[in-house]
């Protein structure tokens, strides 16, 4: 058996102290019922820790980066604190290989934004009200073991188009909104060797991350994005002065030319 895939559920964690309605939901954080969501589906193919922004190096020190296969990142209203520094090493650990889930209020987050280099926005609105989210992928493995070709939400907060988003590479859900409102909901890029999801239920005032169908969802992306290659890359723009073969050209290089 393969070694099971290493798991960081990073969490802003701030919604549960400022908000009774969030900590009554949620009175551990999001961050150990979205753990649970993953390990309830993915059992021993996983190993799971939680880490938050408060934390030392909001809990993603070098050593927690280079064990962890595949992260998942939930913030809102605290993107501005995430330090540029771990950004710029979470942003290599994708381009590495290390799979990256985004969920929900994340699109706006700096590790996005950076990765997909659009703005990220969207149209949004807290209504309670009903989301039907479409599978339109129904072969892809995040769409694994859903039961029919979409899931409901009773209550949720609209997000809508336009996303401003690169196309996705892949595109596994769709949105529809009570109010009227469509959103692409479940998309998939890769930027170097790292797989991103982008799934959008996850709005901290209503119980999104007990829905079993949200909850596999979880689990199929983090085994999706999984890293499947071991093969090394160069992300260092090397110069090669001494080539595999012979070149019969004599050529003067002026050195300074490529000096900065
Ligand atoms: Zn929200």
């Amino acid at each position: 058996m393969s070694n099971p895939i290493r798991v960081t559920v990073w969490h802003e964690y701030r919604h549960e102290h400022t908000s009774d309605e969030v900590k009554k939901l949620y009175p551990d954080g999001m961050h150990m019922v979205m753990k649970a969501a993953i390990e309830e589906y993915l059992g021993a193919q996983v190993v799971v820790r939680t880490a938050t922004l408060d934390e030392p190096e909001h809990g993603l020190t070098d050593e927690v980066l280079a064990d962890t296969d595949v992260m998942t990142w939930w913030g809102h209203c605290a993107h501005a604190e995430v330090k540029d520094e771990i950004v710029d090493k979470v942003q290599k650990r994708v381009l590495e290989g290390m799979g990256l889930i985004v969920l929900h209020s994340g699109h706006y987050s700096k590790i996005l934004k950076r990765l997909l280099g659009t703005t990220c926005s969207l149209r949004w609105r807290e209504a309670a009200e009903r989301e039907i989210i479409w599978c339109v992928n129904g072969g892809h493995p995040i769409a694994d073991g859903l039961e029919d070709e979409k899931f409901e939400l009773e209550h949720t907060e609209m997000y809508g188009e336009y996303f401003d988003i690169p196309a996705p590479d892949e595109q596994v859900f769709i949105s529809w909104f009570e109010g009227g409102e469509v959103f692409r909901s479940g998309n998939c890029w890769t930027r170097g060797k790292g797989r991103i999801f982008y799934f959008r239920p996850g709005h901290e005032t209503f119980p999104i991350y007990y829905n079993k169908n949200v909850r596999r969802v979880l689990a199929n992306s983090v085994k999706w994005a999984a890293p499947r290659s071991s093969a090394p890359v160069r992300l260092d723009a090397p110069c090669i002065k001494e080539p595999l073969a012979p070149i019969a050209a004599k050529h003067e290089v002026d050195q300074s030319l490529h000096e900065h």
